[in-house]
């Protein structure tokens, strides 16, 4: 682990998911997210020691595992404070509901009960409004909403520096999971479109490095939303298809294996999010026959 500036006074860790590291007072930081687990936290700890920073309080930009997973170590060994949207605290303080989420609502299968899906469950101790601004000593964080990839998905802004959590993925993490991970596609379209007109020196994504150049990363994001759009519509073209044959067909066209069922889960979650939003534009249209759920394209 190393420490990146990227301003007088904010910094990076780049890592699998980045931490933000911002100095309020002296030696305090708030980190913005936590890493996946325990050891994660470990060293980051020790990183921050050898600076002689101390971690006062973690923001965090939603509750999946990646960002939020070391929340439970930090607040045991430095006694951090944790803040998060209310969306967000639930599923921290309960992070079975992301597992449960990814199986229908019930009880999931072995696989979706891993450290990826379920963090270590962590008290929140400030719930924080998805707009709106924060004191953590004698700092100011502005929190802006952009939801889209995950329900109460936030962003942090402070000192020209934006930490944008999943809101974009850089162009090579695109270009290796194919399929964007997004539970609501018209908000991230919106969220998207949103990053455009903010006006911040850096965008600091947690996968990838930081960007100035927002309209170009934007470009390549909406791009990959776009070309996965289309990829099931184009599946639905000849005939109507049960999700399972979408998918296959969706995958086949992006050129994407699925390597296993924990990664067979995400996949479907995330082209469930298109078939709905698809279906709420009007585009497509959902029947029950022989008790299967079919999809077909609506006549243009
Ligand atoms: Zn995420």
């Amino acid at each position: 682990m190393t420490l990146k500036s990227l301003s007088d006074s904010v910094f990076y860790i780049p890592s699998p998911s980045n931490i933000g590291v911002v100095k309020c007072n002296g030696n305090k930081v708030a980190l913005i997210d936590s890493g996946l687990d325990a050891s994660t936290g470990k060293n980051l700890l020790k990183l921050l020691r050898k600076y002689e920073l101390f971690p006062v309080a973690v923001i965090n930009t939603h509750f999946h595992s990646d960002h939020c997973g070391g929340n439970r170590f930090l607040k045991e060994k430095a006694d951090v404070k944790i803040y998060a949207s209310k969306v967000a605290s639930v599923v921290i303080e309960h992070p079975f509901i992301n597992s449960y989420s990814l199986f229908c609502g019930v009880l999931p299968v072995d696989t979706l009960r891993n450290k990826f899906v379920m963090a270590e469950p962590a008290k929140v101790d400030i719930v924080i409004d998805e707009e709106g601004e924060i004191a953590i000593a004698d700092k100011r964080f502005n929190v802006i909403p952009l939801p889209g990839h995950a329900p109460g998905h936030v962003g942090v802004a402070v000192d020209g520096v934006l930490f944008c959590g999943d809101a974009f993925l850089s162009e090579r993490v695109l270009s290796k999971v194919k399929i964007p991970f997004n539970v609501h596609i018209g908000e991230q379209k919106r969220t998207l479109e949103k990053l455009l007109n903010l006006d911040f020196k850096v965008f600091l994504p947690s996968h990838g490095g930081p960007v100035e150049n927002i309209a170009e990363i934007v470009k390549i994001n909406k791009k990959a939303i776009l070309k996965v759009e289309n990829a099931v519509i184009e599946s639905l073209e000849k005939e109507e298809k049960t999700t399972e044959t979408i998918m296959s067909d969706v995958c086949a066209a992006l050129n994407l294996t699925i390597k296993d069922s924990y990664h067979y889960f995400l996949i479907r979650a995330a082209i469930h999010a298109y078939l709905s939003y698809l279906s709420s534009l009007g585009e497509i249209y959902f029947k029950v026959s022989n008790n299967s759920l079919i999809w077909a394209l609506n006549k243009r």
